[in-house]
């Protein structure tokens, strides 16, 4: 019986990671939920998963969970605070740890589960392109297991050998995009794009920013900083596909001119169940895939033009050191400010490079040195949308 910490509980991710475990109780245990403060949805899971702890980090927020779980006789016990997220990821009773936060928030639990030594479920990409070197190294020094949640990273590790010293052959990773609602927009049809429009994305259901995300392309741009993080890979073994049907995940290509793929429904339970069960293969509750019915597979370049923040992601992961930092963090302003009515469509990658051109870069140090970079990427950000 593995227990599970799941942070971020009550968004897209976390709701997927209850319904998987909640197929397998002989398997799996929810030790602790964690979210920011939707105490109702929280005080709903915890009722019926019964966590020993449930930790909400807006303060009033958990104060109105604890008095729902006193009021029903509940005997999880409830903390607050941004703290509260490494505090119950790194509970003793915690075996697995799903780093489902969304944005920069998730970086102090990613970083105290991978230290603490916990098998890490990484949904939180934003930790690793902020922090790469660092998360890495306290992955490797904290005897954690970092299991990629993403799609196209989890295609990529089950295509990967895992047996020692087996990556020698691996040549390069395609990253599949499926191009998002607006692939086919023209550059003027992109300036009237509404938040409405941005969040509903053709192929997969998610949360608001990562949704934004994947219709400016910069989600890929994070995955790109992310897989060479994640596979100790060079930039330019890093390529990106446009497929529309989001059927093939992503790919390995090996020196002797094999391509391995991972196909499935695009449903975030497929990688939830494969890295909560590793190397086990568990049910997930997806449908299966109907190859006839899929019928084709349509593989297409993306258009950097149109879709300017995959080539921003790009230099970042070429710049290196505090470069990545500076990318998420004016991503996350510009596309809050896109979401607030602010910004339009296309100046969300227009901020970003902004911020890239007057921030403060250099190697990574220490996590202070990410910190600073992102608050002063973010306040560069905020002058821009301003
Ligand atoms: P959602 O917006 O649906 O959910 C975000 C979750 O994070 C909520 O539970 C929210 O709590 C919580 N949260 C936000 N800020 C804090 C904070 N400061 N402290 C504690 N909890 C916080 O996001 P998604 O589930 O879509 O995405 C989560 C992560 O997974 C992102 O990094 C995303 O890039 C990644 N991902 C998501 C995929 C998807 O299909 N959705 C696919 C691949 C990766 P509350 O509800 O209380 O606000």
């Amino acid at each position: 019986m593995k227990g599970i910490a799941i942070l971020g509980a009550t968004g897209s991710v976390g709701e997927s990671t209850l319904d998987v475990v909640a197929r397998h109780p002989a398997r799996f245990r929810v030790v602790a939920l964690g979210a920011q403060r939707n105490a109702a949805r929280l005080a709903e899971q915890a009722l019926r998963f019964r966590p020993e702890v449930a930790a909400l980090a807006d303060p009033d927020a958990a104060r109105e969970l604890a008095a729902t779980l006193a009021r029903a006789g509940s005997v999880t016990r409830v903390v607050a605070g941004d703290e509260a997220m490494a505090g119950i990821a790194t509970l003793p009773g915690v075996d697995y740890v799903m780093a489902a936060i969304v944005g920069a928030a998730g970086l102090p639990s990613t970083l105290a589960a991978a230290r603490a030594g916990k098998r890490v479920l990484l949904a939180n990409k934003e930790s690793l392109v902020m922090a790469g070197p660092l998360l890495m190294r306290a992955v490797a020094q904290g005897g954690a297991q970092l299991i990629p949640i993403d799609s196209e990273h989890n295609a990529i590790f089950q295509c990967l050998p895992h047996h020692a010293g087996a990556r020698s052959g691996v040549r390069r990773v395609v990253l599949t995009a499926s191009g998002g609602p607006f692939r086919s927009h023209t550059r003027e049809a992109l300036e009237r794009v509404t938040p409405k429009e941005a969040c509903a994305h053709p192929v997969w259901s998610m949360g608001r920013k990562i949704s934004i995300d994947s219709a400016t392309l910069m989600n890929k741009g994070l995955e790109f900083i992310e897989a060479c993080h994640l596979f100790g890979l060079a930039p330019d073994q890093v390529d990106v596909v446009l497929h529309p049907q989001s059927v093939v995940h992503s790919l390995v290509e090996y020196d002797d001119g094999s391509m391995l793929a991972q196909l499935g429904a695009p449903d975030m339970r497929t990688p939830i169940a494969c890295a909560l069960a590793w190397p086990d293969r568990i049910a997930s509750g997806v449908e299966f895939l109907d190859l006839a019915s899929v019928a084709r597979l349509d593989f297409g370049r993306p258009d950097l033009e149109r879709f300017p923040c995959l080539a921003l992601g790009q230099a970042a992961a070429r710049a290196g050191g505090l470069m990545p930092a500076v990318v998420n963090a004016a991503n996350e302003v510009a596309v809050a400010g896109f979401l607030a009515g602010r910004l339009n469509f296309t100046g969300i990658p227009e901020v970003i490079e902004s911020v890239m051109a007057k921030a403060t870069t250099g190697p990574i140090g220490t996590i202070d040195d990410v910190l600073g970079a992102d608050r002063e990427a973010r306040a560069l950000a905020g002058e821009a949308v301003a």
